[in-house]
């Protein structure tokens, strides 16, 4: 196909590197086209349930870390799951995610198993399932994906282990999040991963690497966005928030989904929450910028202030911003469709299943 070329680090440096608004025009407009030609003008929902705040990682950025002593520490019951899971069912959505801090206790783990079948008896299995529950050893994973659930979202966050290192504890570790990619892909599920945007000490070239981190590793699905700031955290104490920052990083975010579409052609890429938490119309700009993922969020609200990864998490009071029909009007203003229903599978994996 036409725009199917190898790109080059320089390359993907430069497009990730361009300022000029005509310039970021093409650039949008060229990812856009690649959408097109390669899924079309079609968007999915994941209907988000961020079911637990409980976190074993103390990541500097995160609002949720475990050291962070003011966060109201939760667990859905899961009878809420159940209902939240079945209401999306019958709103058509299609497929959810499950996002929770991360938990390696032996009781939790067995607790997401018995929620996963649950979920699967739900309309005889017609919900997909995407797991974003962090870190964990082989076993669960298997369990998980005996259980119900397909694709799996874990970020790196970033591919340069010395940036990795200041975003994180001794305790944490980039090649342990890595080779959990390797496993769930040898395992079957569809794998996601992505990093964090802008945040303070990460190049241009840092992000190019990323991407061909994403490449090289025949990633199925990317979740990324920008980083945004958490004052009740080590990193959110002493970092620069202007507006000029915010738009730098909401706009190195956008050009990260575009070049990540060019580059990937054919991937799942979702248009982050954070993207909206930086501006109003961020995750449309996302959606025109190459995404074709959004994930309306579902969580009960009486705790979704207590899942406060950063600040200005939007959605927080009322839903009328995430609604249904709110988004799909939404995605029919930039004219594109949303595809009820269906579980909106990555492309990228269905061919890499033909071809093994
Ligand atoms: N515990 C799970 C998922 C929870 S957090 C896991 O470890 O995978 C999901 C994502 O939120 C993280 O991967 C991180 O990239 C993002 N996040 C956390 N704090 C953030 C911040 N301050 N700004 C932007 N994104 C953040």
């Amino acid at each position: 196909m036409l725009n199917k070329i190898d790109y080059s680090k320089k390359q993907i440096i430069d497009m990730l590197s361009l300022k000029n608004s005509d310039e970021l025009n093409d650039l949008y407009e060229k990812a856009y086209q690649i959408k097109l030609d390669n899924i079309g003008g079609l968007v999915y929902f994941r209907g988000i349930i961020e079911l637990g705040n409980v976190c074993e990682k103390d990541c500097y950025y995160c609002g949720i870390r475990k050291s962070n002593n003011k966060v109201n520490r939760f667990v859905f019951d899961k009878e809420t799951i159940i209902e939240c899971a079945k209401w999306c069912y019958t709103q058509n959505y299609g497929s959810i995610v499950l996002q929770s801090g991360e938990s390696k206790d032996k009781n939790y783990v067995n607790y997401i198993t018995e929620l996963l079948k649950e979920i699967k008896k739900i309309g005889n299995g017609e919900l997909g399932i995407t797991l974003s529950l962090g870190e964990q050893d082989e076993d669960t994973y298997k369990a998980w994906y005996n259980a119900g659930a397909h694709r799996y979202l874990l970020r790196v966050e970033t591919t340069n282990n010395s940036l990795f290192r200041s975003l994180h504890p001794k305790s944490h570790s980039l090649e342990e999040r890595i080779k959990c990619l390797d496993i769930l892909g040898k395992l079957g599920y569809q794998v996601g991963t992505g990093v964090m945007i802008g945040f303070p000490g990460q190049t241009v070239e840092d992000l190019a690497n990323d991407i061909i981190f994403f490449k090289e590793k025949d990633i199925d699905m990317i979740g990324m966005g920008p980083y945004v700031r958490h004052s009740d955290t080590p990193f959110g104490q002493y970092l620069d928030n202007s507006d000029e920052v915010k738009k730098e990083r909401l706009e190195l975010g956008l050009k990260m989904i575009a070049v990540a579409r060019i580059v990937l052609q054919d991937v799942n890429i979702a248009t982050s929450t954070a993207l909206q938490a930086l501006h109003p119309l961020g995750r449309e700009r996302g959606l025109k910028a190459g995404a074709n993922i959004i994930m309306p969020v579902i969580t009960p609200k009486i705790h979704r202030k207590d899942y406060m990864l950063y600040e200005d998490k939007p959605c927080m009071e009322d839903d009328a911003e995430d609604s249904k029909i709110n988004i799909i009007k939404m995605v029919e203003n930039i004219g594109e469709k949303v595809v009820l229903g269906k579980w909106g599978d990555s492309k990228h994996f269905s061919i890499r299943k033909n071809i093994k």
